[in-house]
């Protein structure tokens, strides 16, 4: 057999085991611009409750014109990294102005928040030093993790006893730094950032927060974990995207102590090595910084919907996770129950998500739904509405 019949055998048969797992993921298609409102390839028009459009900014009309603005001026691509001659004046304003967000020193922008993760760890800490990661933590962070030499320590999730134990193992490394999400992505919790930090004083480490998830969110104007524990500035390093929350194109960024942002623009590979933003994305990002700045509107409201929605659903007689963030899990436990769920409320014209085993532990199915400051309460309430009447038909409430 030539090498690629082979090769493709093991494909086909790999592949089969995955569809017959039920793990097989097929992509939905829209052909509509990200909103609340989505038209499907189907035909369907349907309520979304499952992008990360938190601020529901993914198809703002001021967006859309600082992008095309930006274009207009300063054309559609770089082509080139930073270093050489990928920086325009409109990356060097994005990059403070994230800082002044968030409070940080400086920041340095990268093409995804999966590359500031990938690209963190190995120009910064040596087989000497010692990372100290949260068992929840992104893939981002995992792979960022495993391209660093540091002595690997992990932490059940948010368990700040077990924190505290690994912390003591580490003493040994030169440097340690301690990393979590800001916001764990299944559950919606917020990492306890007061108590971690404290133990960061008292063991002698740095810390660092992957705020995707948070940024936008938590806090009262939507500055993160670092503004709902009153650690602005604290924290050596956040990591973040704008894909999420601000806007949802793409781009992604580290920020804060600002020796750690000038050794990464030293050393970091994915900045080194790969494409500049474009203008329309840098452009854009610029605005919606100012945006949040002036007005707190969206992230009232987000929070708003979030607290109507979790009272609701839980005197609705939902089992939901308790949350500080726009997630809110409503747990089935089954795995089957999950995707049969989300298949019936899909016909209900809510579109959400069944999550089960690998992406959450085994016996802990969910739907996650996710919150936006661009639904209008009659969305928040023909979802819940919706989820009640399927949740009556399978069973799940009584
Ligand atoms: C989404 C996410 C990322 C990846 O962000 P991109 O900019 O899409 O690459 C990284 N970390 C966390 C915690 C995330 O939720």
């Amino acid at each position: 057999m030539a090498n690629y019949s082979r090769f493709q055998k093991h494909l086909t048969d790999e592949l089969t085991g995955i569809k017959e797992a039920g793990l097989y993921k097929e992509e939905r298609i829209i052909v509509s611009p990200q909103s609340v409102k989505i038209r499907l390839n189907t035909g369907q028009e349907v309520l979304n409750f499952c992008a990360n459009n938190y601020l529901g900014l993914s198809d703002n009309a001021g967006l859309i014109s600082a992008a095309e603005k930006a274009m207009k001026d300063r054309g559609y691509g770089m082509s080139s990294v930073r270093f050489i001659c990928g920086t325009q004046d409109l990356h060097k304003e994005l990059e403070k102005t994230i800082a002044d967000f968030f409070g940080t020193e400086d920041t340095i922008l990268y093409a995804a928040c999966f590359d500031a993760n990938g690209g963190v760890f190995e120009p910064l800490l040596t087989d000497q030093d010692a990372i100290i990661s949260d068992s929840l933590n992104h893939a981002s962070i995992i792979d960022g993790v495993r391209l660093c030499k540091a002595v690997r320590y992990r932490y059940a999730n948010a368990d700040m006893a077990d924190l505290e134990a690994q912390l003591q193992k580490a003493q040994e490394q030169r440097f340690r730094l301690i990393v979590t999400d800001g916001v764990f992505s299944m559950d919606g919790n917020v990492a306890p950032l007061d108590k971690i930090y404290e133990l960061a004083q008292k063991y002698d480490a740095m810390v660092m927060v992957d705020e995707s998830h948070s940024a936008g969110v938590v806090g009262k104007t939507g500055r993160g974990t670092t503004e709902q524990y009153n650690l602005k500035g604290k924290i050596e390093i956040l990591t973040g995207t704008l894909g999420k929350a601000f806007g949802g194109a793409i781009g992604g960024f580290t920020t804060g102590k600002k020796e750690i942002i000038d050794m990464l623009r030293q050393r970091s590979r994915p900045y080194l090595f790969s494409n500049s933003l474009p203008p329309s994305v840098v452009g854009a990002g610029i605005y919606t910084f100012q945006l949040l700045d002036r007005s707190n509107e969206l992230q009232d409201k987000l929070h708003a919907n979030t607290e109507y929605f979790n009272k609701k659903m839980v005197a609705a007689g939902f089992d939901v996770k308790p949350t500080q963030s726009a997630i809110c899990a409503v747990m089935l436990y089954d795995a089957k129950l999950s995707q049969e769920m989300a298949s019936e409320l899909s016909k209900e014209g809510i579109y959400v998500t069944g999550f089960y085993y690998p992406v959450v532990p085994k016996g802990q199915a969910r739907i996650r739904v996710q919150l936006s400051a661009a639904h209008e309460q009659e969305h928040l309430d023909k979802c819940i509405e919706a989820f009640t009447k399927v949740g009556k038909k399978l069973g799940v409430l009584k």
